[in-house]
């Protein structure tokens, strides 16, 4: 045999062995039977704190044929490919991927949550896990943030992350947001403050932020309740803890549950009529949201059909259309007469949350206004 020959044959059974070994994820000693390990696991770096990345799909992950144009699909690439386009965050972190869904978060629907929540809280029980980053749609991340930061069991931070143009876009925002929700999600300093959301250079509260603008980048906000923090390239500085019991101190588990009940949104305007409450009780509803006008008042005629659906025991719920501001209890309406909610700071969106994790436990007044003052 000759010297290249069997230089040659060497080779070939050095990339034969490597390829065996990379194929053979590391055994995780931490994970249960009942807890599968995430299945994309690559070779993971001494020292580095190791992040559970779950995607679900939206914008972070869509795609469009052309980089300059606005159409585009949401939920195309899968969580190898969203990985591999920011190996920058290999860095950070030993990252393992997981996809969870893969659909625009308008899709966004109780089977993918519940699947979500309880998976997030097996993943957190790992020890060798660090935190965990969720990718997400914008449309509805602000929900999926509030209804995790209720049913999640943990102190380790738990990261959600999107972003407002596809991977394929001109200046798309997707990696930069995706490096600083890894960065946040591996800070110790990001443990013991709720689920947090990272768009955009901010740290949101998953109590607090919502969704501002249709299209553009800076779309998130923090009315009322304030930013938690902001992080640049990876750099975080964290103000505050978040506003509201949350996760650890949380009341609420899904422990038994199986199905929320459902909760409707009704937007408050110019000559409304009762007909669209009594639609939506006939339609299944256990409780209603209203989005009111100004401090979450409507017409007598919407008032008089919704104190008649409380009276019945359909929880009802006051809250606002307006951008910001709390809306309070008996400040034009007689909350205590009418058999009234009023959600406080909490807007339409994340006080249909509240109201559905509150239903699986209680259909007590005084213990569902307590919800709104807590969280
Ligand atoms: N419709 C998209 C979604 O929520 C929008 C986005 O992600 O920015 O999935």
């Amino acid at each position: 045999m000759s010297k290249n020959l069997r230089t040659l044959l060497s080779m070939v059974l050095v990339l034969i062995l490597a390829a065996a070994c990379g194929s053979a994820p590391p055994p995780d000693a931490s994970a249960t039977a009942s807890a599968p390990p995430p299945a994309s696991t690559a070779p993971e770096q001494a020292g580095l704190p190791t992040i559970v990345v779950l995607a679900t799909g939206g914008t972070i992950a869509g795609a469009a044929a052309s980089d300059v144009q606005a159409g585009y699909t949401s939920g195309q690439v899968g969580v190898d490919q969203l990985l591999a386009a920011v190996p920058q965050a290999k860095k950070l972190a030993n990252l393992r991927g997981e996809q969870v869904a893969n659909i625009g978060s308008q899709d966004m629907n109780d089977a993918v949550w519940l699947k979500l929540a309880r998976r997030i809280n097996e993943i957190v029980a790992m020890p060798d896990v660090a935190g965990v980053v969720i990718t997400h749609g914008t449309d509805t991340i602000e929900e999926t943030a509030y209804f995790l930061n209720l049913v999640v069991k943990t102190k380790k931070p738990v990261v959600l992350t999107a972003a407002m143009r596809p991977s394929t876009a001109l200046s798309a925002d997707g990696p930069l947001n995706f490096y600083n929700a890894v960065a946040v999600a591996a800070n110790k300093e990001a443990a013991e403050r709720g689920v947090l959301v990272v768009v955009n250079d901010w740290i949101h509260g998953a109590s607090s932020l919502t969704k501002a603008s249709t299209t553009a980048v800076q779309t998130f906000l923090s009315p009322l309740r304030g930013l938690i923090g902001t992080v640049a390239y990876g750099e975080a500085e964290f103000y505050r803890g978040p506003v509201g019991r949350n996760t650890m101190t949380s009341e609420f588990s899904l422990d038994k549950v199986t199905t929320l009940p459902r909760v409707d949104i009704i937007m408050a305007h110019e000559n409304m009529d009762g007909a669209i409450i009594d639609a939506a009780v006939a339609a299944g509803a256990k409780g209603l949201v209203i989005a009111g006008v100004g401090n979450g008042n409507m017409t007598e005629s919407a008032v008089k059909a919704l104190a008649a659906q409380a009276k019945k025991g359909i929880v009802c719920v006051r809250s606002s259309r307006v951008a910001t501001g709390r809306v309070g209890r008996n400040v034009e309406l007689d909350d205590d007469k009418l058999m009234f909610i009023a959600s406080y700071d909490l807007n339409p969106q994340k006080s249909r949350v509240l109201l559905r994790l509150a239903l699986t436990a209680t259909t007590d007044l005084k213990t569902i206004q307590r919800y709104f003052d807590e969280y």
